[in-house]
């Protein structure tokens, strides 16, 4: 039987990529060398990550008048690397609907310790237990001073999104979205942000790669910075500044091509639309489990949370889970209960795989 993998990121890949790494992973491209080992300044290698840019700027329809940037050290280095580059002598506002939204704020205040940055958050819902999504009031934000606005489009940990309809219609600041778990996995209009970032290691393939999609006009030659935090100097050298993520690129240009062969973006969205109604649907109507979003409206596509009616039933359906090859459904360590990932490549037998012990361990346990 085959096992499914629920995980929240590093997570599922699909099994076409799988196979083409373990074939081309001795030989790439016929140059007698592994792609693990050859140089980021080979022709090879140069063709590679340019292709790459070009099939996410067709994938994202992402305009010409924006930089792609294939970066290191997760969407966390961004955190403070967006203040730094985009805030300076500025206000920075925060929308915070997520502990990875607090995070961030939390960082660019940390960065704002450094320079001349003011950090404001214009509201959270912490004290919903980030349950719903802050209704964004943009008459909070001075358009005088302000930097830009950050947003998450999808809470991994608590299970909800901001969907392109919903987006706040702020034409005076740039919105700026970490997309870390629903990029490529929701049609997102690109000319609508001034940045988005996102880790690879949900929708992008594997960790290590982090993509930054920002507007040209945003990238600053005045201000003086570390080189490899400077967005200026990492476009200026086309991502290679330094010794780029290679293998993590190179399997990101082969998920590329993957979603292209799936349809695309809306494509994909459609499907993930319909693998995530068949779990909720299934859960609404169930007594026993619970799904803690208070919007239905704002309820993720890519991560589900639900939960028992006991905390200890969490873990024995956990573990129980795993018995049956369905893998990782652990909430985030600091909200336990139980999640599902169903990100691009998650296939929708692992769905119905999962509802068919739902209701088995739900008739064990009830
Ligand atoms: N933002 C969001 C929305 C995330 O889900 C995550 C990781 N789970 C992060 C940021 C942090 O990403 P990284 O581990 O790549 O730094």
């Amino acid at each position: 039987m085959a096992d499914y993998n629920f995980g929240a990121g590093p997570s599922v890949v699909p099994q076409e990529v799988l196979e083409v790494i373990k074939r081309e992973i001795m030989n790439f491209n016929h140059t007698g060398l592994s792609i693990l080992e050859i140089s980021h300044r080979s022709l090879d290698f140069q063709a590679l990550i340019s292709e790459a840019k070009n099939d996410l700027r067709a994938l994202m329809g992402i305009p010409a008048d924006y930089e792609i940037l294939f970066l290191q050290g997760g969407a966390s280095t961004q955190f403070m690397m967006l203040p730094l580059n985009l805030a300076q002598n500025k206000t920075a506002y925060y929308a915070i609907s997520g502990i990875f939204g607090k995070k961030a704020y939390e960082e660019a205040i940390k960065a704002s310790q450094l320079e001349n940055i003011d950090v404001v958050s214009i509201g959270s819902t912490a004290h919903h237990h980030y349950d719903r999504l802050l209704k964004i009031d943009l008459e909070k934000i001075d358009f005088q001073k302000a930097a830009y606005l950050h947003l998450t489009t999808n809470n991994t940990v608590e299970g909800t999104a901001i969907f392109p309809e919903n987006l706040p219609e702020s034409h005076e600041v740039p919105l700026i979205a970490d997309m870390s778990s629903n990029i490529m996995a929701v049609d997102y209009d690109i000319s609508k942000f001034g940045m988005v970032y996102a880790g690879a290691q949900k929708n992008l393939g594997i960790a290590g790669l982090t993509v930054v999609i920002i507007k040209k006009d945003l990238l600053s030659k005045d201000q003086v910075l570390p080189s490899m935090l400077d967005y200026q100097v990492l476009a200026e050298h086309q991502s290679m500044y330094n010794t780029p993520p290679t293998f993590a690129i190179y399997v990101a240009g082969l998920i590329f091509k993957w979603v292209k062969a799936q349809g695309g973006v809306k494509e994909l969205e459609r499907q993930n639309r319909k693998k995530a109604k068949l779990l909720y649907d299934y859960i609404d109507q169930s007594d026993f489990y619970d799904n803690p979003v208070y919007n239905i409206n704002e309820r993720s596509i890519c991560n589900v949370i639900f939960r028992c009616p006991h905390q200890n039933l969490d873990v024995e359906f956990a573990n129980e889970a795993e018995k049956r090859g369905l893998l990782s459904l652990k909430g985030h360590r600091s909200v336990g209960g139980l999640r599902a990932s169903l990100y691009n490549a998650f296939p929708v037998e692992g769905v119905r795989k999962l509802i068919e012990f739902m209701k088995d361990f739900e008739e064990e346990n009830k």
